[in-house]
C-alpha cells in the first residue's frame, strides 16, 4: 500500500495470495488510519529529503537605475540579469534558487539582503558588470563586505572588543555578514578561481578578491560576495558581454563554484 495516497479511516484491506483469501485467524488485515499515513509523511520527509541548499542570485541595478552602460549602449542590469537567469537553469537541478528581482525593475538594496534572509540562503551572490577605466578587458574583480564591526562580530563573545579595547555594543543586524566572514571567502576563492580559469586570456586583467564595505552584502545572514564578471565602460569588455557564449561561460563558471563550496560544505 502506498502511504502517499489517501486512506479512509478504519478502513480494513485483505492481502490475498492468488486466488485464495488467508482467513481468520491467519488473515492479514492492515488497518491505516489517516493520522498515520500524515504520520509516516512526516517522518519521511523529515528523515530521507534533507533540505535543499538555497541559492539567492541579485542581478545588480534595474529599471531606471541601468548601472553602468558600454559605449555602444549595453546596460549593466541587462548583462547581470541574463547572467542569473542563466545560472539559475544550470543550478535548478541540485538546488533551490531564487532572484532578488526577475525581470527589469528597481529594487532598493536593503530589499535585495531581505530577500536572501528570507528565504535563508545558504549563498548570497550579486552580479555586476561595472564601469571602469581599465585599459585591457574582462577584469573579473570578486568582493566581499568587511567592515571593524564585522570583525569584531566574528570574534568569539568573550573577546568581542572594539579598537580601544572597550567591550563593543550589541551589533546591529546590518553587521551580521562580519559571521560569516570565513566561509565567505572560500567562496570568494572558489568564484574567482573559476571565473578567472573560464575567462582568462592573455588580455584579461584580474581584479583579484577584495575586502570592501557592501552595501548589499553587510545585512547578509550568510556567506555572500559581489562579482564584477566585467567593466562594462570597457570598449573590450562590453563588446565580450554581447556574447551569449560569453555570458553562458560566466554562468556555467560560477554555477561550478558555488557547486564546489556545497561540495565543501555539504
Ligand atoms: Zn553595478
Amino acid at each position: 500500500m502506498s502511504i502517499s495516497k489517501p486512506v479512509n479511516k478504519k478502513s480494513v484491506k485483505m492481502l490475498c495470495l492468488g486466488n485464495s483469501c488467508l482467513k481468520w485467524p491467519i488473515l492479514l488485515v492492515l488497518v491505516w488510519t489517516i493520522d498515520n499515513v500524515s504520520q509516516a509523511q512526516a517522518v519521511f520527509l523529515s528523515q530521507d529529503l534533507p533540505r535543499r541548499k538555497v541559492v539567492v542570485l541579485d542581478p545588480g541595478h534595474g529599471g531606471h537605475d541601468l548601472g553602468a552602460v558600454g559605449p555602444s549602449g549595453l546596460a549593466e542590469k541587462v548583462v547581470a540579469l541574463l547572467v542569473a537567469h542563466k545560472i539559475k537553469e544550470v543550478l535548478s537541478e541540485i538546488c533551490e534558487v531564487h532572484l532578488t528581482r526577475n525581470d527589469d525593475y528597481r529594487v532598493d538594496i536593503i530589499d535585495r539582503t531581505a530577500v536572501a534572509n528570507h528565504y535563508r540562503a545558504d549563498i548570497f551572490l550579486s552580479i555586476h558588470a561595472g564601469g571602469g577605466f581599465r585599459r585591457q578587458g574582462l577584469g573579473v574583480v570578486v568582493f566581499y563586505h568587511s567592515s571593524d564591526t564585522g570583525r569584531i562580530a566574528s570574534m568569539p563573545a568573550g573577546q568581542q572588543k572594539g579598537p580601544w579595547g572597550i567591550r563593543a555594543k550589541p551589533l546591529p543586524w546590518n553587521y551580521i555578514q562580519g559571521m560569516h566572514t570565513a566561509k565567505t571567502q572560500v567562496l570568494a576563492k572558489f568564484v574567482h578561481r573559476h571565473l578567472t580559469a573560464k575567462l582568462g586570456s592573455e588580455d584579461t586583467v584580474d581584479g583579484g578578491i577584495r575586502e570592501a564595505p557592501c552595501l548589499v552584502l553587510r545585512g547578509a545572514d550568510m556567506p555572500a560576495v559581489l562579482v564584477e564578471i566585467g567593466h562594462l565602460s570597457h570598449p573590450a569588455d562590453e563588446k565580450e558581454l554581447r556574447k551569449s557564449k560569453v555570458i553562458s561561460d560566466v554562468a556555467q563558471a560560477i554555477s561550478e563554484a558555488i557547486k564546489e563550496y556545497f561540495s565543501r560544505y555539504p
